[in-house]
Parts: C-alpha cells; sequence; structure tokens
C-alpha cells in the first residue's frame, strides 16, 4: 500500500500514477520515491504563492554547475545534457560565459525567495531520499521537514561551505545522474550525526537540519564540522540569498 510521505494519504485516498524523482530529471535525476502521492509531486513541480517551483529553483541552481563537469561528449540527442536551457541564465558551455537574464533579478527580495524555495527543496530532496534507501521518510520526527518543504510554515536553515580549492570528483556518474547519499563514509570532510545532514552534491558542500531543535546542537556541531573542514573549505555561510552559492563554481578557474 503506497503512503505519502508529505500529505500522509493512501492509495486508497488519492493517486499514485506520476513517476516522483527525487532529485530533478532536468538535473539527470534517475531515482523515484514511490511514496509521493500526484498531488504532492505537481506540488514540488509547479509554481504555487506566487513563487518559482521548487524543482526549477534545484534545476536552475545546479544546472550550471553540472554542465561545467559534463565533457563534451556529454552534450547531445540521447546524452547526458541534450540542451542546456535556464529561465535565469545565457551560458556559452564552450567558453565558460555566463550572463544573467532580466528574469534573474538581483534584488535581495526575489533572491530571498529563490534562496526559500532552494532550501524547500534540498530538504525535501533529503527526505524523499532517506524514504527511498532507509523507509523512514515517514517517521514523526520528521514532521517539521513535511510542514517546511511542503506547507512553507516556519523557517529551516541550510548551511553552505565555501571551498578553499578546486573540487574533486570521484565519479562521473555523479554528474550525469546526481545522487544524494544518506549514509556517507566515501567523504572525509563530511561529518554525520543525529542533528545535522552534511552532503556534497554536483560538486557543493551543503549541511541541513535533521531535528527539529537543531539549534540545541549547532555551537557544538559547527565547531566540530570546521574542525575537520579546515583544510578543504574556507568559509561557513547560512544560504540567505541564492547568491551566496558560488554556482558557477568559480573555484574552478583557477
Ligand atoms: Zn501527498
Amino acid at each position: 500500500m503506497k503512503h505519502c510521505i508529505w500529505c500522509k494519504r493512501t492509495e486508497l485516498e488519492t493517486d499514485f500514477k506520476k513517476l516522483a524523482h527525487t532529485i530533478p530529471k532536468s538535473l539527470g535525476g534517475k531515482m523515484i520515491c514511490i511514496n509521493v502521492c500526484d498531488e504532492c509531486n505537481s506540488y514540488f513541480g509547479n509554481i504555487s504563492d506566487c513563487m518559482p517551483a521548487i524543482e526549477e529553483t534545484i534545476k536552475e541552481t545546479f544546472n550550471i554547475s553540472r554542465a561545467r563537469f559534463l565533457k563534451q561528449e556529454d552534450y547531445g540527442q540521447n546524452k547526458a545534457l541534450v540542451r542546456f536551457k535556464s529561465k535565469y541564465f545565457n551560458v556559452n558551455l564552450k567558453e565558460h560565459k555566463m550572463s544573467v537574464k532580466p528574469a534573474f533579478q538581483i534584488k535581495p527580495g526575489f533572491q530571498m525567495i529563490l534562496a526559500l524555495q532552494l532550501k524547500r527543496g534540498i530538504y525535501k530532496m533529503f527526505l524523499e531520499e532517506l524514504e527511498r534507501q532507509e523507509g523512514t521518510g515517514h517517521d514523526s520526527c520528521y514532521d517539521f521537514i513535511r510542514e517546511y518543504a511542503r506547507y512553507n510554515k516556519g523557517d529551516l536553515p541550510l548551511f553552505y561551505f565555501e571551498r578553499r580549492y578546486g573540487v574533486v570528483l570521484s565519479s562521473s556518474d555523479w554528474i550525469k545522474s546526481p545522487e544524494l547519499f544518506i549514509t556517507h563514509s566515501r567523504m572525509k570532510y563530511l561529518i554525520e550525526n543525529d542533528y545535522f545532514f552534511e552532503f556534497e552534491f554536483l560538486g557543493h558542500v551543503f549541511a541541513i537540519a535533521k531535528c527539529l531543535n537543531w539549534q540545541n546542537h549547532y555551537d557544538k556541531y559547527i565547531e566540530e564540522s570546521e574542525k575537520i573542514k579546515a583544510k578543504f573549505f574556507t568559509n561557513l555561510i547560512e544560504v540567505q540569498f541564492l547568491t551566496d552559492i558560488d554556482l558557477t563554481l568559480r573555484i574552478m578557474n583557477g
């Protein structure tokens, strides 16, 4: 019996006919969470309350990074990147040039809304992948994530770690079809604990809250995390504007 991790309805109460990609298909995501109903799935894919769609914001945030990692042979029909499409940026992949379109306003208000949708999207990917990989997405300890990602209630943090050097990738498959690993063991600079979830996604390293009372554990966590990351990262930013993130991975330029 399918049981939606977002609205908690079952197959008896609502439809589950569409495939719910945990990571947007437009970013190469292939994984499906079966316990997401059609209504919740379409909520994340569509504009609501006059805000950009959550999935589109995720795509816009990460597709430049992804395109930068892909190789020439990855572009074209039936390849990882058929066509580079962006609502906010003009990108010349060959010359690594980028300019912003008028739709991408550098106004603080708009940048804050984009950051909100990005944050909600990252919490969405986390809960759907947690459900897919470990089957624990329905646990009531994650109700706060449901409230935030699906119903836009409350505020949750997204931490972004600024790199000291360029990005080293161990697998090109993670670029073609990005994944979110719930348990690590692969990156020695990522911490695993009960309060925060750290992960690497298309060259960017983030942390989100894994428990409602994350603030109580924040100081200790940050101290530990910064110590482990000191060699590879310079700064920790709590994301408030989309432009807080190094969208184009400038660090790769030199
Ligand atoms: Zn639902």
